[in-house]
């Protein structure tokens, strides 16, 4: 039977997630769609044959949805995913869980009281292949121990509402998950560097920033986030062993001998950078949901990532580092 999914948020990635559902993956379709722009969602619905609600929590109680996927704007997370655990619905978020790590706790605290895991979170370059093999490598102990990351993201340019701590909440937030997930440990301390800044950033975003983290077991990490790199979404790590290095390789492209030059495209949207691992991700978590037993990223990792998204942010207000102190973790998450 196709597990029936309501969609909240119809912009730009929950238009991407419904056509997903629809034409790439197997055994579900959406059902349901909302958004605070009701023309949006009454296109997508018109388009996709679902039923457009007038609000996320309409669609959550609806009989004629299973499961939730929410693709709404950061600060509207938490509040959907309480009402999808109070109505005991399996939930996707897209990253991030929640703004705040109060809010995380909370999530956390009603789904332990509701028995059984329900939530998972939109960090989807744990499906990327790519990222995946690296974990093997690092595993394998080929490398040795992991010493050292060096990471990046780019991105072309950037919305003008983008804003210093989005940065660290909205763009970082990926590497601080596939980071921990790589190296499987948490975080201990966090500091933010600034310095010359590109004239192309919008006005009082301060551009390009480095986020250093450091791991309990004192790996050292730096991630250049870069909101105006001017030419394209790049995303870069590799991480130094004592033996031996393991680097992401460049996304495949057609090389391009022509003209006297030898040229591969690079990618200048997000959209286009991780589709096999979106594609992925989906499938998994509806394979998941009709097996009702979730194994993606959880409101855990979720609120691991708020935490040190926080003290990173707490570092470039404050100027030090400063520590990551997360609750300890329950039993429930392991
Ligand atoms: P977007 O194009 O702005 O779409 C968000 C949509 O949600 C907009 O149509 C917005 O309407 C609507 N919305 C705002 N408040 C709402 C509410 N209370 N209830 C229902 N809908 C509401 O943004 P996006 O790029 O698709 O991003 C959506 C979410 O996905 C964000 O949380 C983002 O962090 C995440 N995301 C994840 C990835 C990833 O790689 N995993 C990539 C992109 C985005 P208005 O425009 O009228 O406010």
């Amino acid at each position: 039977m196709e597990l029936r999914i309501g969609v909240i948020g119809t912009g730009g990635i929950g238009r991407d997630h419904i056509r997903r559902l629809t034409d790439v993956i197997t055994g579900a379709k959406v059902t349901a769609v909302t958004d605070i722009n009701k023309e949006i969602a009454d296109k997508a619905a018109k388009q996709y044959h679902a039923l457009s609600f007038p609000t996320g929590e309409d669609l959550i109680e609806s009989p004629e949805v299973d499961a939730v996927l929410i693709a709404s704007w950061d600060p509207t997370h938490a509040g959907y995913v309480l009402s999808c655990i109070q109505a005991g619905k399996y939930v996707l978020c897209e990253k991030p869980l929640a703004t705040t790590a109060r809010d995380c706790l909370k999530i956390m605290d009603a789904e332990m009281s509701y028995g059984k895991r329900l939530v998972q979170v939109g960090f989807m370059r744990r499906y990327d292949k790519d990222y995946r093999a690296m974990k093997e490598v690092i595993q394998s102990g080929r490398i040795g121990e992991p010493l050292l990351v060096h990471a990046c993201h780019r991105n072309r340019t950037h919305i003008t509402s983008h804003s210093n701590d989005m940065t660290v909440t909205n763009s970082g937030i990926h590497e601080i998950d596939i980071l921990r997930w790589l190296l499987e440990e948490e975080y201990a301390s966090a500091q933010v560097l600034t310095g010359k800044q590109n004239k192309n950033a919008a006005e009082g975003l301060q551009d390009p920033q480095i986020l250093l983290l450091k791991t309990k077991n004192g790996v050292q990490i730096g991630i250049e986030v870069n909101m105006t790199s001017g030419y394209g979404y790049d995303i870069q790590c590799e991480i130094v062993g004592e033996t031996g290095t393991v680097r992401l390789p460049d996304p495949s492209a057609l090389l391009i001998r022509s003209e006297g030059k030898h040229t591969h495209q690079i990618f200048t949207e997000w959209s286009q950078r991780f589709v096999d691992a979106y594609d992925n991700e989906l499938q998994q978590w509806v394979n998941d949901v009709k097996k009702a037993t979730l194994s993606g990223p959880s409101a855990w990792d979720g609120y691991a990532a708020c935490i040190t998204a926080d003290a990173l942010i707490r570092s470039r207000n404050s100027g030090t580092s400063v520590p990551v102190t997360l609750q300890r973790r329950p039993e429930f998450y392991d």
